[in-house]
């Protein structure tokens, strides 16, 4: 990766990917920014319009392309699925983003790429492991946004909860992107002092915690029933990944990540948090579980297992 020059391709330009765009735009990230989506007229369209946003940001090279553009790109962001519909299981919504991801890999792949893919699309963990099966790049240069969204409600909800910064609260939503996600309430820490300690005193039981985690697990659902659809953050949360790629930081961040071993997982990606850099997970952090956690890691693994197993099958 040169140093001047950082080339970004984002795949699906839809409400997550266009507002990731802008939120590259607005951070000054990447020098040249490739936007592919099947509906080619949008992504010159959003590569126009974020181009008047620059004059009052950074000047950058930004426009619509295809996968004859990502050959020499440091970062493809593939946030390009289909939404589920009225009556569709959650299998055949798998095997449809299955599809697009295949329709995805096959031509990136082709154009020579050989850099870091960061996977946004639903059902996240699933898509990252096709993504790094069929381009048999490095599991290290493919990993997911996993639970960096819910984690970042997390915080905030905490934050507002004991009146802290949410930056200043390590707590993180661990294991799958969806329904048997958790929070390491056990562990968490405001400033080194646990976070059942600051609950305490606050006289939160806790039920009151549960209920936190309750509400960040279905924070989405929140949103979608009165917007449709959520993305400015998970937007914002790929921008903060982006970020520690580009400029090689070795920030800790949760992430969707391959489990080679750590948490007794192997052959899945799941939340927990890792060590980010320009080669992508440099190392991933085995967070310390309560018992009762590492149950429900083990729960969150076999369920992502067995969706893979009926994927993949
Ligand atoms: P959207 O429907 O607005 O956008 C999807 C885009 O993908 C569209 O522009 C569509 O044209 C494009 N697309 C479809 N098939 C394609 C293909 N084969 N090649 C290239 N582009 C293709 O959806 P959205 O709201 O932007 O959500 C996108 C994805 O992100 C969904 O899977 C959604 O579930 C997921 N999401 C993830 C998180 C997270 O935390 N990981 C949060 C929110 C949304």
């Amino acid at each position: 990766m040169s140093l001047q020059h950082h080339k970004v391709v984002l795949v699906g330009d839809g409400a997550v990917g266009s507002s990731y765009a802008f939120a590259m735009a607005q951070q000054g990230l990447a020098e040249e920014f490739v936007i592919v989506d099947v509906f080619k007229e949008r992504t010159v369209g959003d590569a126009m319009d974020i181009e008047d946003a620059q004059a009052f940001t950074a000047p950058k090279n930004i426009y619509g392309g295809g996968y004859e553009d990502a050959g020499d790109a440091d970062l493809v962001v593939i946030t390009a699925g289909a939404p589920q519909k009225p009556g569709e299981t959650r299998l055949d919504l798998v095997d449809k983003n299955l599809g697009i991801m295949k329709s995805i890999i096959e031509p990136l792949m082709a154009s020579g790429f050989d850099g870091i893919i960061l996977v946004a699309a639903n059902p996240v963990d699933i898509l990252t492991l096709a993504a790094q099966k069929l381009s048999g790049l490095p599991t290290t240069r493919v990993f997911g946004s996993g639970t960096s969204l819910d984690t970042a409600r997390l915080r905030a909800d905490l934050g507002k909860k004991f009146n802290v910064d949410p930056r200043s609260v390590d707590a993180y939503i661990l294991g799958e992107h969806g329904d048997s996600e958790f929070a390491n309430f056990d562990e968490a820490t405001i400033g080194g002092r646990s976070i059942k300690a600051f609950a305490k005193d606050a006289n939160i039981s806790d039920e009151d915690l549960d209920a936190i985690l309750y509400a960040t697990a279905h924070k989405a659902y929140e949103i979608i029933d009165r917007k449709g659809a959520t993305f400015y953050g998970v937007a914002t949360a790929l921008m903060r990944i982006s970020k520690a790629i580009l400029k090689n930081e070795n920030a800790v961040l949760p992430v969707g990540a391959y489990m080679d071993g750590q948490y007794g997982l192997n052959d899945i990606y799941i939340g927990t948090p890792a060590i980010i850099n320009n080669q992508g997970v440099a190392s991933v952090i085995e967070t310390p579980l309560s018992d009762s956690e590492a149950t429900k890691m083990a729960a969150s693994a076999k369920a992502l297992k067995d969706i893979a197993d009926e994927a993949f099958a």
